[in-house]
C-alpha cells in the first residue's frame, strides 16, 4: 500500500481520520468498475465475414487476455459483452434480442463492422439496417471488415466507458 502523507499526518496529529459516506461510496464504485472493466466476458454473435476477424482477434497474436476479455462464453447467461459481427437479417433479429435479454445486467454491446452497424452494402428488405434499432449499442466499429486491432481499440474504449459509469449514485 502506498504512503498517504496527509492521511499519515492526520493520524499522528488526531489519532483518527474522518471521511464521508459519499467518498466511501465513490471508492467502492471505483473498485467495482475496476473489476468489471478488467473481466469482460464476451458473447460472440457472428454471422458473416466479420466474425472471421473476430476469431483472429481471439487468437494468441492479439492476446485479449491482456484486457481480461479472453473468456468467450457461449451462453448469454454467463456473458456481459455482446459482440455482433456480420449481417443480421429480420428473421435473425428475434434470436439476437432473446440473447440480449438473457444476458444479466450490467451488460454492453459492440457492433462490429458496417453490416451490423448500418446494413453495409446490403440495403435490402431482409437486412437490418443497424442492430442499434433493436439492441442498445455502446461502441461501433467501422470498416468492412474491421481489423482485429479495431476490435482491441473498441474494447479499450468500452473499458473507459465502464470505468466512468455510475454504479451506486
Ligand atoms: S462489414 Fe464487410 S466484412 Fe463485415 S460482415 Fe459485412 S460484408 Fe462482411
Amino acid at each position: 500500500m502506498g504512503v498517504n502523507q496527509p492521511l499519515d499526518r492526520a493520524l499522528e496529529r488526531e489519532g483518527f481520520v474522518t471521511t464521508t459516506v459519499k467518498s466511501m461510496l465513490g471508492l467502492l464504485e471505483k473498485v467495482i468498475n475496476l473489476g468489471r472493466k478488467n473481466a469482460v466476458w464476451p458473447y460472440i454473435f457472428g454471422t458473416a465475414c466479420c466474425s472471421i476477424e473476430l476469431m483472429a482477434t481471439m487468437s494468441s497474436r492479439y492476446d485479449l487476455a491482456r484486457f481480461g476479455a479472453e473468456v468467450v462464453r457461449f451462453s448469454p447467461r454467463q456473458a456481459d459483452l455482446l459482440i455482433v459481427g456480420g449481417r443480421v437479417t429480420l428473421k435473425m433479429m428475434p434470436v439476437l434480442q432473446r440473447i440480449w435479454q438473457q444476458m444479466p445486467e450490467p451488460k454492453w454491446c459492440i457492433s462490429m463492422g458496417a453490416c451490423a452497424s448500418c446494413g453495409g452494402v446490403f440495403d435490402t428488405y431482409t437486412m437490418i439496417q443497424g442492430v442499434d434499432k433493436f439492441v442498445p449499442v455502446d461502441i461501433y466499429i467501422p470498416g468492412c471488415p474491421p481489423r482485429p486491432e479495431n476490435v482491441v481499440d473498441a474494447l479499450m474504449m468500452l473499458q473507459k466507458k465502464i470505468e466512468a459509469s455510475k454504479v451506486l449514485t
